[in-house]
C-alpha cells in the first residue's frame, strides 16, 4: 500500500476504486533464500508459512524463491512439504488459491535436519543456499538458541553480506539478558542485518497511524499537551494462559506485552515527526520517547491476576503454580517528559481473560474552552481511535447537531476511516503483519523493526518497575474472568476525573 499518491492520483475524482487498485498493486521482491530455523514449530506453522503462501498467491514472491525449513525433527523435503501443506490447510483457510498455486509454492520448499547445538546438517544447508541473492535466516526458536545459531552460521561460512537475521520475541527478560542477546548477534551480524520482530508494528493500522499523523495538516498541530487531554492504549485478550502457563508464569504481562508491544505503540503516538520515513530516522525518534519516559511511581500501576469463572480455571491453576504472584493484567499511568507531552498522561493497560478481545489507542482531546450551547449540550470531546484488532481502522469522533427539530442538541458521531468498510471484500488482500514484515526483511527495510538500543532502553525503563514489585513482595489484585480488570485499575483514572473506554469488540 503506497503511502503517498502521485499527482495524477491525487485528484478530486479519487475514489474507492482507486484505493482498491493501489492496494492490489503488488511490487515483487528480489530473489531470496529464506531459512526458517524452528520450521516445524508452532509459529512457523501458524503464521510464517501461511503468510508466505499468501504473498506467493499475491504474486509478490519471485518464482525462484527458496524456503528452507530447518529443525531438529528427522524428515525429508517431501515430509516437510506435506507438513507445510497441512499447516496451510489448517491456518490459511482464508487464502483464495488454485491448486496449481499451492503446488508452485510447495515446489519452492525444502528441509534440512539441523541442531543449533550440533554439527549435523549445516553443510547440507550451505549446499542449498545460492550466492548473489538475499539470504534471510529466521530464528523462530527460543532466544536461548539465538547465539548458538549465529555461531554455527558463522562457523560454516553461511553468513554473506546480503544476509539478514530475523529474531522473535521475547528479546530478553531484562536489560542484562537483552544486552547479552544483542552482543551474541552483534558478533556475527551488523545492526543493519538484524530484524527484531514486533508484529504489532506490521499491522496496517499502525502504519496508517503514521500516515494520518504525518500526512495530514489536520492533526499534527493539535498533537500535544495543549490540545490532548490524555491517551489510552489498551490491549485486551479473552484467552488465558492455558497451554503456555509454564512460560508465562516466568514472564507476566509487563514483560510479555508492555515492554514491547505497548511501548512501541506509545512511541509511535508520542514521537516527533522524523525528517523522513527512513528506518533510522523513525527509530531515532522512537528511542527519544523511551528515554523521555518518567520512572513510574508504584501507586500509578495496578497489577492483576484473573480468578476462576464458572467455566474456566483461575490463572494460578492455568500456571500450575498455586502461589504465583505473576501478573496477567497491568494498568499504569505514564508520563513522557518533554515539551510536547508535559502534563498529558498516557494510560496503558493489557490483560488476559478480559471481557473482549480488542486492541486500540484512543487520543482523547480536551473539551472546547467554552460551550456556546450551554450546559445542557453537555461536555463533548473529539476522540481519535486507532483500532488494531479486530476490524482494523481509524475513527474520529466529532460533535454535530442532533438531526431534526427540537433545539440545539449535540451528539458525537464517528468519522470512520475503516479499511474494511472502504474496500469491502478487497480489504482481505491487505497483508497481515507477519507477511508484511517478512517481505520487509527481504526488501531490507528495517523501519518496522526494533533497533537494539530501543529494546535496551525499553528494558532499562521496565526493569525498576519489576524489581520494585519483587522487592515489596507485591501480590497482584484478583479480577473476575470476563471483566474489565481489577477495580483498582478503574480507580487509577477515576482519581484523575477520567474513565477508561469500554472494553468491547
Ligand atoms: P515451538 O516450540 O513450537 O517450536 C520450536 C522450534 O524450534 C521447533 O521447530 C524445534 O524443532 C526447533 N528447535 C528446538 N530446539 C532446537 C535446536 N536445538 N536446534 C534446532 N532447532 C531447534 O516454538 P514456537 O511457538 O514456534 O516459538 C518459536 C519462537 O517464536 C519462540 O521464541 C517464541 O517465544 C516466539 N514466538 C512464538 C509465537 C507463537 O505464536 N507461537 C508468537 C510470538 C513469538
Amino acid at each position: 500500500m503506497p503511502l503517498a499518491l502521485t499527482n495524477a492520483e491525487n485528484s478530486a475524482d479519487f475514489d474507492t476504486k482507486d484505493i482498491i487498485a493501489m492496494v492490489s498493486r503488488v511490487i515483487p521482491v528480489d530473489p531470496f533464500d529464506l531459512v526458517i530455523f524452528g520450521g516445524t514449530g508452532d509459529l512457523a506453522r501458524r503464521k510464517i508459512l501461511p503468510g508466505l503462501f499468501r504473498r506467493w498467491c499475491a504474486g509478490q514472491m519471485p518464482s525462484d524463491a527458496r524456503i528452507i525449513g530447518a529443525a531438529r525433527s528427522r524428515m525429508d523435503a517431501a515430509g516437510y512439504r506435506a507438513a507445510v501443506k497441512e499447516a496451510i490447510a489448517q491456518f490459511g483457510k482464508d487464502i483464495r488459491a488454485e491448486a496449481e498455486q499451492l503446488d508452485g509454492f510447495l515446489s519452492r520448499i525444502s528441509y534440512v535436519t539441523t541442531d543449533a547445538r550440533g554439527e549435523g546438517g549445516w553443510p547440507e544447508l550451505g549446499a542449498q543456499l545460492r550466492d548473489g541473492v538475499v539470504r534471510a535466516f529466521y530464528f523462530s526458536v527460543g532466544p536461548g538458541l539465538f547465539g548458538d545459531l549465529a555461531e554455527r552460521l558463522h562457523q560454516f561460512g553461511l553468513i554473506t553480506d546480503a544476509s539478514r537475521v530475523v529474531v522473535e520475541k521475547p528479546f530478553g527478560r531484562d536489560l542484562a539478558s537483552a544486552k547479552a542477546l544483542n552482543a551474541e548477534l552483534a558478533k556475527h551480524f551488523r545492526e543493519d542485518q538484524i530484524y527484531r520482530i514486533d508484529h504489532y508494528l506490521g499491522k496496517e493500522t499502525v502504519q496508517n497511524l503514521m500516515a494520518v499523523r504525518f500526512g495530514n495538516m489536520l492533526f499534527e498541530p493539535l498533537w500535544n499537551a495543549q490540545y490532548v487531554d490524555h491517551i489510552q492504549i489498551t490491549v485486551a485478550e479473552t484467552v488465558g494462559v492455558d497451554g503456555r502457563g509454564g512460560y508465562y508464569d516466568k514472564s507476566g504481562a509487563m514483560r510479555d506485552m508492555v515492554q514491547n508491544h505497548l511501548m512501541q505503540l506509545l512511541c509511535l503516538i508520542a514521537m516527533e515527526p522524523p525528517s523522513k520515513f527512513d528506518p533510522d530516522a523513525v527509530r531515532d525518534e522512537k528511542l527519544k520517547v523511551i528515554r523521555a519516559l518518567e520512572p513510574v511511581d508504584y501507586h500509578q500501576i495496578v497489577r492483576g491476576q484473573y480468578d476462576a469463572s464458572s467455566e474456566q480455571p483461575s490463572y494460578r491453576e492455568h500456571a500450575e503454580n498455586p502461589r504465583s504472584t505473576t501478573e496477567s493484567y497491568v494498568a499504569m499511568k505514564v508520563h513522557v517528559s518533554n515539551w510536547r507531552w508535559a502534563g498529558t498522561p498516557f494510560y496503558l493497560r493489557t490483560g488476559k481473560r478480559l471481557r473482549a478481545r480488542t486492541s486500540e489507542i484512543a487520543v482523547v482531546f480536551k473539551e472546547t474552552p467554552h460551550s456556546i450551547f450551554g450546559d445542557e449540550a453537555g461536555g463533548h470531546r473529539n476522540i481519535l481511535t486507532i483500532r488494531l484488532q479486530p476490524n482494523e481502522g481509524i475513527t474520529l469522533g466529532v460533535t454535530i447537531k442532533e438531526p431534526g427539530p427540537g433545539g440545539m442538541r449535540l451528539v458525537d458521531v464517528p468519522l470512520d476511516m475503516s479499511f474494511a468498510e472502504a474496500l469491502g471484500p478487497d480489504a482481505e488482500d491487505v497483508p497481515d503483519a507477519y507477511e508484511r514484515l517478512i517481505m520487509d526483511v527481504i526488501r531490507g527495510n528495517q523501519t518496522l523493526f526494533m533497533r537494539g538500543d530501543e529494546v535496551e532502553a525499553a528494558w532499562a525503563w521496565t526493569d525498576p518497575i519489576i524489581q520494585g514489585w519483587e522487592k515489596r513482595g507485591e501480590v497482584p489484585k484478583p479480577y473476575d474472568s470476563g471483566s474489565a480488570g481489577p477495580d483498582d485499575a478503574l480507580m487509577l483514572l477515576h482519581r484523575d476525573g477520567r474513565r477508561w473506554r469500554d472494553i468491547r469488540t
